[in-house]
């Protein structure tokens, strides 16, 4: 049975999330690991990509500006902010 829209997924190997499309049964993560999206839990579903995208932002977006966490690790580079040590 193929389902439509787009969920929100955790890959369970390197615990990035993604947006994943149900109407495939499986998603590789840019890790390497098959995701089973029959198996794995869906954190949010929405109709469209670009709703899942901002649920998807939602949840990595960092608690406090300025604060560089893990979440920055996503590759997608709406910020392409490096971070200097100071002197
Ligand atoms: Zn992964």
């Amino acid at each position: 049975m193929i389902r439509e829209g787009f969920a929100v997924i955790g890959c369970t190997r390197c615990r990035r999330m993604q947006v994943a499309d149900l109407a495939h049964a499986t998603k590789t993560c840019i890790c390497g690991h098959k995701i089973d999206l029959a198996k794995t839990k869906l954190l949010a579903v929405s109709d469209s990509a670009d709703e899942a995208g901002a649920i998807l932002r939602s949840f990595t977006a960092p608690k406090n500006s300025g604060f560089v966490s893990a979440a920055s690790m996503h590759s997608s580079s709406l910020a392409d902010k490096t971070p200097k040590k100071d002197k």
